[in-house]
């Protein structure tokens, strides 16, 4: 009945090309880690409106300061300086390490990355960039001909493929392997294959190199130990500069480190955030040294909306919840602890391939049984989804062949909730192996 409703408003929700769910959830409320639909049925919310809602829904002291703001000032645009745009400018960079300190506000993960491939290339005088396959930098023109991962493609130039250089600008790596660091042998070979893609794509003209600390989209493949360390050396070696694509993985998600590119002992030279910085409320930053910012003062930045007084003072709050309420502690205490559950569902189960991820970032990977190790079909991955979305958990679904389950609820989950949703996904497995 809903569903013609919003036929008949000609507003379908199912025009995302990973069609989610086949009845969709009209969600209707939300607190902390819990959404309620129209027909008030409560779901666990373990993809927190794809890894952005960290904080939880509604958290009641973000609430409180953004309502405060709210009754005071809107917006003016960034031609006037005001007291919360200095002041979380400084407490933001206060979470990063020396040098980066320069601060850009914008809308959106897709914004962020846009302009820092626009700095890249203003301060090496450079044009390539190369990302991972598998990668999702944005749904922006230029930040989706970085995206190597077709599932979120448009068949369009400068959109399309990006296996092999887009529009002269992008070039992918193979992605390494996504054993946790240190349990993977197969770091020299892909180191190998990033030097085989620098000496036939990039002939020592890059601009940058983007990765995320962890794949998101892609369905939380890791890196192995020291491979971003190389990396990163490289691309210096040639002129260019590295950037952290922190949309998913910083503010605590990982758990054990604030920004997930901590993890990796890397440096980069800017690092790109969003999603979580701002627990829902459209934000998104990009922080850079004061070199690289000299060379893009060369231009003019200007965007209206990027660190209105509602986005500075929602972020600060965010920035003050996180400390207070120990969230990046629980993010690696309940993380942890629930990749350990879900192992013993891959040991369990013949079609769990693989459990991944650091912190509250993390992936399950499905296939055909574990000696093929085929992606499991679209269909079984549906029905699996549909299932434990019927016995209220929602949680998310990406990896280059649509094979992986993302788990990235709030960053306030606790261990029971971990057992709830384990339980659920359990059953939702054994429910389609009983069927098969
Ligand atoms: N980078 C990464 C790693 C992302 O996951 C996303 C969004 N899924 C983006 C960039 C783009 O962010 P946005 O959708 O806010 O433009």
């Amino acid at each position: 009945q809903r569903m013609m409703e919003l036929r008949r408003l000609n507003c379908n929700p199912m025009t995302m090309k990973v069609t989610y769910y086949k009845s969709p959830v009209f969600v209707h409320q939300g607190h902390m880690q819990w959404l309620w639909d129209m027909d008030g049925k409560r779901y666990l919310d373990f993809f927190a409106g794809v890894a952005t809602v960290s904080l939880g829904h509604c958290h009641p002291k973000v609430t409180a300061a953004a309502t405060a703001q709210m009754n005071k000032l809107w917006h003016t645009t960034n031609i006037y300086v005001f007291s919360a745009l200095q002041e979380y400018c400084e407490k933001l960079a206060s979470h990063l390490p020396d040098p980066l300190k320069v601060v850009y506000l914008t809308n959106s993960g897709s914004e962020a990355n846009d302009l820092a491939m626009l700095m890249s290339r203003l301060h090496t005088g450079n044009h390539d960039i190369l990302s991972f396959r598998g990668s999702y930098h944005g749904g922006s023109p230029q930040t989706m001909a970085l995206t190597a991962n077709s599932a979120y493609k448009y068949p369009v130039a400068n959109g399309g493929s990006t296996t092999v250089r887009a529009s002269g600008e992008a070039a992918t790596a193979e992605t390494p392997p996504y054993r946790p660091p240190g349990q993977c042998v197969a770091n020299d070979q892909y180191i190998g294959q990033l030097k085989e893609t620098f000496a036939t794509s990039l002939p020592s003209r890059i601009a940058a190199f983007f990765a995320e600390p962890i794949q998101g989209m892609g369905g939380a493949v890791q890196y192995p130990k020291d491979y971003l360390k190389q990396a990163y050396k490289m691309v210096r070696e040639r002129g260019g500069i590295c950037i952290a694509d922190e949309v998913q993985t910083g503010f605590g998600r990982t758990g054990s480190h604030f920004w997930g590119f901590q993890g990796h002992e890397v440096m980069p030279d800017i690092v790109t955030m969003a999603k979580g910085i701002a627990t829902g409320f459209p934000m998104g930053a990009v922080v850079t040294t004061p070199e690289i910012a000299a060379s893009f003062a060369k231009g003019v930045h200007f965007n209206t909306f990027g660190g209105n007084p509602m986005a500075c003072t929602i972020g600060s709050a965010v920035l003050d919840a996180i400390k207070e309420d120990g969230l990046q502690e629980n993010s690696h205490l309940v993380g942890t602890y629930m990749l350990t559950q879900l192992a013993k569902l891959r040991d369990k189960h013949q079609i769990v391939g693989d459990v991944r991820g650091k912190g509250l970032q993390i992936g399950v990977e499905m296939v055909e049984d574990k000696v093929s190790r085929t992606p499991l079909s679209l269909a079984a991955m549906s029905d699996i989804f549909e299932d434990t979305k019927d016995m209220g958990v929602l949680i998310g679904k990406g990896g280059v062949y649509g094979q992986n389950f993302r788990v990235q609820p709030p960053m306030c989950v606790t261990k029971e909730d971990a057992d709830y949703f384990v339980a659920v996904f359990d059953r939702s497995i054994q429910n389609y192996m009983d069927r098969r």
